[in-house]
């Protein structure tokens, strides 16, 4: 086989160390769309083959990524806990003449219905789950430098929100080659040790989808304030139990991911790291046209901390609106 033909697509996080044991080298198409030099370009150009203005952008995006990327000629989908509009992107994928295969996490997170679609996935991508078993192991160090990596950001402030988050996002798919970013991420921390130590506040936290906007981070920053919590980033990464030593396999670890399962679990996860980070406050993104949006009236009802909702359509700077919204909640957590 090529090396171009390893290549397998994903739409979210999936269960990433049964790609690595199947020899396959995973690409985050989030990640790709929204790193592509022309991410709104894409998504005019998926709009100009017929999808709806009214749909997710990340979605249009990932899809003209993809056509652009013949040589992803697989793409692993998560069917579901991730998005109410994969089906459709697999069908369109399909259509263009890939390969799709499914994984979907059980939505009620019963643990024997995982551990099968588990099994059904190793065998799906030629592999099995002792195999799996091994590289999750081989991961574990560098899982525990991304944890050590979010522990700076909270502790010392020693590395940013922005940096924290492209770290933990980049970690669904480790850009493809786990060594090389293991060796990129100890070079990093090793670098974060000279800088000085500072407590930044007010400290927020980031609930929702990774952000579509490019400068959320920084305009916090420059208002004044840090964000030391990205929810979902920090659980694509997959960092390890908060109890060291506490034994996990690869069902029990992708069972502590809470992104997947219903938005309870979610919040069990915030209210305990908005404790231990004592936040001030949070920030909701929300993305326009996506069903996770709902969950903001959930959010609210559950978490005990000021939240501020944005919502984000097209990639770009914070629109003026928006900036001015922040500035009058940062005002009021002052
Ligand atoms: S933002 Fe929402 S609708 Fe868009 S891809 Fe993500 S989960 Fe799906």
């Amino acid at each position: 086989m090529r090396a171009q033909e390893t290549k397998i697509g994903i739409t979210s996080t999936v269960p990433v160390e049964l790609v690595l044991a199947a020899g396959l080298t995973p690409v985050d198409l989030n990640n790709r769309f929204i790193n592509d030099p022309d991410p709104a370009g894409l998504v005019e150009r998926a709009e100009g083959l017929g999808l709806p203005r009214t749909l997710c952008a990340w979605i249009k995006g990932i899809y003209a990524w993809a056509l652009g990327h013949p040589e992803v000629a697989t793409i692993l989908a998560v069917t579901q806990g991730d998005c109410s509009n994969t089906q459709a992107l697999m069908e369109l994928l399909t259509l263009a003449g890939r390969r799709v295969i499914g994984f979907g996490y059980p939505h009620d997170r019963d643990e024997a219905s995982l551990r099968a679609s588990l099994a059904g996935l190793a065998r799906q991508l030629g592999t099995d789950l002792a195999q799996g078993e091994q590289v999750r192991r081989s991961l574990l160090p560098l899982r525990r430098d991304l944890d050590r990596l979010d522990e700076l950001t909270w502790t010392t402030g020693q590395v940013s929100g922005a940096e924290n988050h492209l770290w933990l996002v980049s970690a669904s798919d480790f850009d493809g080659d786990p060594a090389a970013f293991h060796t990129r991420l100890s070079g990093f921390l090793a670098e974060v040790q000279a800088r000085a130590k500072r407590a930044p506040v007010p400290r927020l936290g980031l609930l929702g989808v990774p952000p579509i906007m490019s400068d959320l981070h920084r305009t916090v920053v420059e208002l004044g304030a840090e964000i030391v919590f990205n929810e979902v980033p920090r659980q694509f990464a997959m960092l390890p139990p908060e109890s060291q030593g506490q034994d996990e396999d690869l069902a029990t670890q992708y069972l502590r991911y809470t992104y997947p399962y219903d938005v309870f679990h979610r919040i069990a996860d915030i209210a305990r790291q908005s404790e231990r980070r004592a936040l001030a406050g949070l920030i909701h993104y929300t993305q326009t046209f996506c069903f996770r949006q709902a969950q903001d009236l959930i959010l609210r009802a559950r978490l005990p901390l000021p939240i501020l909702t944005l919502e984000g359509d097209s990639s770009g700077p914070l629109d003026a609106r928006t900036r001015l919204r922040l500035e009058a909640f940062l005002e009021r957590l002052a």
